[in-house]
């Protein structure tokens, strides 16, 4: 085991059962951390209470658990765990690096029109920083959302294992993004920064389709004083439209009669080889090649 202080973690969010997609992700977290000879968690992202279905975690699980994949501790969900975001956004107000907003929709919209901004081009509208504290804050209206105070522009770099260096300026591109939501629920970027610090995860391994939120994430961990794990997005799964894969566009339910077959697409999907078999014997191949492929990254030891 190379790195044994190696904890990866599965987070999927109870918005449906998984599909070949999210399937990917999960078998590659669990080989990532076989790898290493460290521990794998899974945590259900239940935090957007709206959009989870109910019974879809213990599904979930139960899909997992047809395919060999189980976690190494007991399983935690989100849901649990406002104390802890609660905790997170008071230090980060304390420090200046969360405010309240007001603003609506169509406030930012107004206002970004104003400043000339084409909505086009800001189809995920920046937010124009209308209630920073330095431009007057909430000036008597009533707080609606809070935001994460992202400071000045200026590019984060960070490394992927798979993808290399990566480059984003959080404050141009994103810009004060939201922790807490006008609905009062927790957003995804602190709920996944502070578990995956109070679970201690050194290794994150997960699609693609998430990759320009780590540096948004990268963010949050520093202006918590939180260790940022190590990184590797995994190749998507695209459908026969070419697009990727998800819950919204339809993606079918994983068929679990036959686990083994199941598992060989994900594997392909990672360049891994067809097996044949039972299925921890395709499991422990799998980590075999899985080592040669993405071989195994220290565990960081930057703040
Ligand atoms: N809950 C997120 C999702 O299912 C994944 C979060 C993560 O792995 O960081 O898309």
């Amino acid at each position: 085991s190379e790195a044994p202080g190696y904890r990866g973690r599965f987070a999927p969010s109870p918005t449906g059962l998984l599909h070949a997609g999210s399937l990917v992700a999960a078998l590659a977290s669990w080989l990532d951390a076989r790898a290493h000879g460290g521990a794998w968690l899974v945590r259900i992202e239940d935090v957007d209470t709206p959009r989870c279905v109910p019974g879809a975690d213990r599904l979930i699980l139960d899909q997992l658990a047809r395919c060999g994949l189980v976690s190494d501790e007991s399983v935690c969900w989100q849901s649990q765990h406002g104390t802890r975001y609660q905790q997170a956004l008071d230090t980060l107000a304390a420090t200046g690096r969360a405010y309240p907003c007001a603003c609506s929709r169509k406030d930012i919209e107004a206002a970004l029109l104003a400043q000339g901004l084409q909505r086009e081009r800001h189809h995920a509208a920046v937010y124009p920083g209308t209630c920073r504290p330095e431009n007057g804050g909430l000036r008597g209206r009533s707080a609606r959302a809070w935001r994460f105070h992202v400071g000045a522009p200026a590019p984060l770099a960070w490394t992927d294992r798979r993808l290399g260096t990566q480059t984003q300026d959080v404050a141009s591109d994103v810009g004060d993004f939201v922790l807490r939501r006008a609905d009062g629920l927790w957003a995804y970027q602190l709920a996944v920064v502070v578990d995956d610090a109070a679970q201690g995860i050194t290794h994150v391994v997960r699609g693609e389709d998430l990759a320009d939120n780590t540096p948004r994430q990268i963010a949050l961990q520093r202006a918590l004083g939180l260790p940022t794990p190590v990184y590797l997005h995994t190749p998507l799964v695209c459908g026969a439209n070419g697009e990727k894969l998800s819950k919204q566009n339809g993606a079918r339910a994983l068929d679990l009669n036959d686990p083994l077959a199941t598992l060989n697409a994900a594997a392909q999907a990672l360049g891994l080889p067809t097996q044949t078999g039972q299925v921890p014997e395709a499991l422990a191949r799998w980590v075999e090649a899985w080592r040669l492929k993405y071989p195994p990254a220290p565990v960081s030891t930057l703040p």
